[in-house]
């Protein structure tokens, strides 16, 4: 059976070291997509259980699936709601809204005052990424919002930054400068701001200075950074298939669609049952960016195109190089000189993101001896109070 399997101890070490790192911040698992495709509700458990207290996603329906799975600590919508229906939804689960614009706070404060119950809520503040949120420089506006929001509290603000991997780093200090001011002016017309937060895992890690009273982390779970670990994550996932077949072919013979590839000697294969619907090879396009064509980003471009590693499996200790163009659901590995068995484990190092949602996310047991527990700080975070729906 191909899979995709989550080794427990890997997390445990990767939120150890978030955790560390964190200090006195509080620690919001980002958990959009699916969590990053490893599965919603087992990656959160799990978040929870090793201490995980904030949650946040970018979708409604991650957010009430959360909440319905019993996930007790707070969940913030990334996104802002309009929809009467939706709002009255998210209230009902105590999930909290984030405030884009004054028309957004209208819309949440209408149902708010309907429905009498406790609604949190975050400012989202644009300083620079373009993609939601008040413009840091609207201050009369947002002092405005949060004032009609009578029946809403406000308990954080927050913004994104657009450029924590660039090399520059002019782009980061300037948010960050932009988001301390309007932090600092609302304080001081006498808004209570709550929490502030604005690093996510790359500008945390390289930034650490902005990690505010909370830090927003994805991929740092994962171990997946987009910088160079000096810390000692760990990955956590990997896709799991087995070898369904093994034999020799003849040199000169093809190999997979399209008349790709050709063996240059007598070459012993092994058919493995994982492909592109397992999402291997399926990859973003992580060509560095650039706002035009000129001759420096085509060179860039083709430099990537050739310099990209070749997919391989690990079979064992090995590395085996797949050959030929991968198909859905089977690829081919050339194992000439070692002796592999039908039914033996390949395992392929992947984004989750892109294994299809079908294929099963298996997770490895938690190990009790860890030492997680011993670090998890003390409860700081009030749980919401209960809820009546009316
Ligand atoms: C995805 C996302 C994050 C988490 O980013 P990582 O780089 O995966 O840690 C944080 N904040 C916002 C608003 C996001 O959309």
């Amino acid at each position: 059976m191909t899979s995709l399997t989550i080794n427990n101890e890997a997390l445990v070490n990767n939120t150890n070291i978030i955790k560390k790192l964190s200090d006195t911040s509080e620690v919001i698992a980002v958990v959009k997509g699916n969590a990053y495709g490893l599965g919603l509700r087992s990656f959160a458990k799990l978040l929870e259980q090793n201490g995980i207290r904030y949650f946040a996603v970018t979708d409604l329906n991650e957010a009430i699936d959360l909440r319905e799975s019993g996930i007790k600590g707070e969940i913030l919508m990334l996104t802002p709601l309009y929809n009467d229906a939706d709002l009255h939804q998210a209230i009902i689960q105590r999930i909290t809204l984030s405030i884009t614009s004054k028309a957004c706070g209208v819309a949440a404060e209408n149902i708010a005052a309907k429905l009498r119950l406790p609604v949190h809520a975050h400012l989202c503040i644009d300083t620079g990424f373009g993609r939601y949120g008040f413009l840091d420089s609207k201050t009369a506006e947002i002092i405005e919002t949060v004032q009609l929001m009578e029946h809403i509290q406000t308990t954080g603000i927050f913004s994104h930054f657009y450029g924590a991997g660039c090399k520059d780093t002019k782009h980061v200090y300037k948010q960050y400068n932009r988001f301390l001011t309007v932090c600092d002016t609302l304080t001081n017309a006498g808004i209570s701001i709550g929490m502030r937060h604005i690093a996510a895992t790359t500008s945390f890690l390289r930034f650490p200075f902005t990690k505010l009273d909370a830090i927003r982390i994805g991929s740092g779970f994962l171990g997946r950074l987009a910088l160079a670990d000096k810390w000692g994550f760990m990955p956590i996932c990997k896709l799991e298939a087995n070898i369904s077949d093994i034999y020799t072919l003849p040199k000169g013979h093809n190999v997979g669609y399209g008349n790709g590839y050709t063996t240059s000697r007598t070459t012993t294969i092994a058919v493995v049952s994982a492909g592109y619907y397992h999402g291997l090879s399926v990859e973003r396009q992580t060509i560095p960016y650039s706002r035009r064509f000129t001759p420096i980003s085509m060179l860039r471009a083709l430099k990537h195109q050739i310099t990209r590693k070749e997919l391989t499996a690990t079979v064992g200790t090995h590395q085996f190089p797949v050959i030929g163009k991968i198909g859905m659901n089977s690829l081919i590995l050339d194992i000439t000189g070692y002796s592999l068995s039908v039914g033996e484990k390949v395992t392929f190092s992947i984004n989750p993101i892109y294994v299809n949602s079908s294929i099963p996310r298996i997770y490895s047991e938690y190990c009790s001896n860890s030492t997680l527990y011993n670090s998890v700080k003390e409860e700081t975070t009030e749980e919401f109070p209960l809820l009546k729906v009316i």
